[in-house]
Order: C-alpha cells, then sequence, then structure tokens
C-alpha cells in the first residue's frame, strides 16, 4: 500500500500547486498599506505608533493587562524567564518535545532545562509528570523550590503549547504554585487559542508569543511578552528598551538591559495581521473538516483536539501507526513536493542538552515517532 491518494488528496484540498509548502502567511489585508505608512513617516526604527498599537491590540486580543513587542519569540522567552527569577546555577523545568528556542532561551539566562514528560492528547506538558517530578526530586525551602539531585534551585517552569494546542496549563500552575515555582508560558505556537475559555499566554506569570513567517500570523520576525500583572510587563519594556531610566535626553541606564524592540516596519506588518487573525482561525476550521475526509484510515490519524481546548489550528497533525510509517508517509509526501514534517527530535537528545536531568519521556518518545505536520497554510 502507499500513500498516492492521500497525497492526491492533499494536493486538490491546497489547490493542485506544484509544490504545497507546510505553512505559508497570507498578506492580503493592510500589510502594503502600513508598511508603506512606516516609509512615508520614515518611523521604521525602534518607535512608531504601529509598536503602539500592537501592544495594546496583544493586551486586549489575549486578555492581559500589558504586552511588550520584542525582536523574536525566542527574546520573549527569554526576558520571560528573566524576570521569574531564572539565573546563573538554577534549574527551569521544560520539555523535551519542543522546538529548541524553548531550551535555548533557558541556557541565555545560563540556567539549566531539566526535562518532563507531555501528555499524549495535548503533546503539552503532563502535569502528573511534572507532579510526579517534584514529589520524588523536589524540597521546599524558604527561597524556594530546589533539586534534591543537584542541589539546585528550580526557578521556573516552561510548559509548551504543542502547534497551538493547550497543555493541562491550569494544573500546571496550581502544581507550581504549591511547589513555589514561577510559570513562564512558551505559547509562541499558540496565538488564538485558548483553554476552558481563558486565552493561552495569560495563565503564566509572563507567556511568549512568537510571529515568526511560519507562525499563525508574521510580523516577518518578532514576539511578544504578555502578563495579566503590569508590573512584570514593564519590567519586561524596561529591559528590552536598554533598561534606560525615563528622562528626556540623558542616558542613563541603570541594569544591563537588551536591545530586544521590535521595530516599528515589523509592528506594522503585525498590526494588519492581527485584523485577520479570527478570519485565518475560520479558514483552518475549514481546512480541518477537509482533511477529515482524506485521513478516515487506521494508518494515518488526524489527531484529535483535546477537551477543553478552543484551538488555533496553527499546524495540522497526522499521527501513523508507527516510526517505519512515519519515514514512509514523510518519504511519499516530500517527493511528491508536498511538504510535510516531522515533530522535533528530543530536544534532551541534541549535543548541548544531552547531559540534562530527565524523566522516562515515554510519551515524547511515543510521540516523536509519529507526529507529522501536514500542509496547513490558508488564504483569506
Ligand atoms: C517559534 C517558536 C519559538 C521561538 O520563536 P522565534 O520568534 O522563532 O524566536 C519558541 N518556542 C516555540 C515552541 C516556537 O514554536
Amino acid at each position: 500500500m502507499t500513500y498516492s491518494k492521500t497525497i492526491a488528496q492533499i494536493k486538490e484540498i491546497n489547490g493542485n500547486r506544484d509544490f504545497t509548502p507546510l505553512h505559508e502567511p497570507c498578506f492580503s489585508g493592510n500589510e502594503k498599506n502600513y508598511l508603506a505608512d512606516t516609509i512615508d513617516t520614515t518611523f521604521v526604527s525602534s518607535v512608531g505608533a504601529y509598536v503602539d498599537r500592537f501592544e495594546a491590540e496583544m493586551a486586549r486580543y489575549t486578555e492581559t493587562a500589558k504586552a511588550v513587542a520584542v525582536v523574536n519569540g525566542t527574546a520573549a522567552l527569554q526576558v520571560g524567564m528573566r524576570l521569574a527569577g531564572v539565573s546563573k546555577g538554577t534549574e527551569v523545568l521544560t520539555q523535551a518535545l519542543t522546538f529548541v528556542a524553548t531550551a535555548n532561551a533557558i541556557a541565555y539566562n545560563s540556567a539549566r532545562p531539566v526535562f518532563i514528560d507531555v501528555d499524549l492528547d495535548t503533546m503539552g506538558m503532563s502535569p502528573l509528570a511534572l507532579s510526579a517530578f517534584l514529589d520524588e526530586f523536589g524540597e521546599l525551602r524558604e527561597e524556594g523550590c530546589f533539586n534534591k539531585s543537584t542541589g539546585r534551585r528550580i526557578a521556573a517552569c516552561v510548559p509548551m503549547h504543542t502547534f497551538g494546542y493547550m497543555c493541562r496549563i491550569d494544573e500546571i500552575v496550581a502544581i507550581c504554585d504549591r511547589w513555589k515555582i514561577q510559570v513562564v508560558e512558551d505559547a509562541a505556537e499558540a496565538l488564538g487559542s485558548k483553554y476552558k475559555g481563558q486565552s493561552a499566554g495569560s495563565f503564566g506569570q509572563t507567556g511568549a508569543f512568537s510571529f515568526n513567517g511560519n507562525k499563525i500570523i508574521t510580523s516577518g520576525g518578532g514576539g511578544t511578552i504578555v502578563s495579566k500583572d503590569a508590573q512584570f510587563a514593564e519590567k519586561a519594556k524596561y529591559l528590552t528598551t536598554t533598561a534606560k531610566v525615563p528622562h528626556r535626553w540623558e542616558y542613563v541606564h541603570d541594569e544591563l538591559g537588551y536591545n530586544f524592540r521590535m521595530p516599528n516596519v515589523n509592528a506594522a506588518l503585525a498590526c494588519a495581521q492581527m485584523e485577520r487573525i479570527e478570519e485565518i482561525k475560520s479558514a483552518k476550521k475549514v481546512l480541518l473538516a477537509s482533511y477529515q475526509e482524506v485521513f478516515t484510515g487506521e494508518s494515518a490519524r488526524l489527531k484529535p483536539i483535546p477537551a477543553g481546548t478552543d484551538w488555533n489550528h496553527w499546524l495540522i497533525s497526522v499521527e501513523l501507526e508507527n516510526l517505519e510509517e512515519r519515514n514512509r508517509f514523510l518519504q511519499e509526501t516530500n517527493d511528491a513536493a508536498v511538504m510535510t514534517r516531522p515533530i522535533w527530535r528530543l530536544i534532551s537528545s541534541l549535543p548541548m542538552y544531552e547531559q540534562c536531568q530527565k524523566d522516562s519521556l515515554a510519551n515524547s518518545i511515543w510521540l516523536e515517532e509519529r507526529i507529522v505536520n501536514i500542509p496547513s497554510s490558508v488564504k483569506v
């Protein structure tokens, strides 16, 4: 048996093009107008009306107190973690099944990731695995939670919402509260997703979004830090704008800050894209419905949407029977110019992170061997 019929159907759904990309952006709204406006006004760089407007729009859309636009999602995570107290010699609990940026942002703060397993249905951090790890290795002291096996402080937990599916974030926050661990949500893939009615990114102390070219909407490159607590967001703004003490003309910086501001050119693109987010989500829902009719067999199933998740439909996933089938599906689709991609190699197996502590990662390994993303672009 081959996947030739499935491939023909995927091509048909995506308009029978010579090459079917995995995910491409759609610029049919105000993108060109707003970009031209940044040039006409000369405000292309680190301050400008589109930055302010985008930040206000993001806070409104995610129902948080304040949003801070930054250069990319990795920087958003890095700063969120610094605000949570992640520093040299501390540890951060996260997933092995995630994009490498999650772990890199931990390492940029000179901290070490510890890899916790995910749930099979959400593909995001498992509250059960998190609890089990803390029961075995956690020790609550006055200064916070310590890892008994390494002696290091566990400063933060960074769960991730894989492909916009929501992990059981409410349970994770409750566990972390008990253990005095701050939660920084990696919501890079989850703009527009909700869990039990609440927006991705708004559960943790801070949340990080990405507007890279492959995400559900894009600003070319960009990211955003959001927080329900305006104080953390104010501090994020300050740190990402070189930690400058407000003054009309003096340059005084009283802490090590970063130049992580999102330029106004990128914010212009982001503003235009934000105007279409709901339309994009609706079109993706229709795309998913078309795929329901393709993946009816046993060998390749669409990954069901877990209960409680209002999904943004960013990247649609199928689950193959085993590693061999996964490889065959990847080979045949890519040979036919239908772009498909496997879920990530576990971060715990990369040379930079292979020494880090981890639990069994049984579910992460299971998913690593079976999950493939299929073309998920829409035109609106
Ligand atoms: C895209 C992504 C990031 C990083 O965002 P960039 O804007 O590319 O820096 C971080 N975490 C996850 C899970 C991502 O998918």
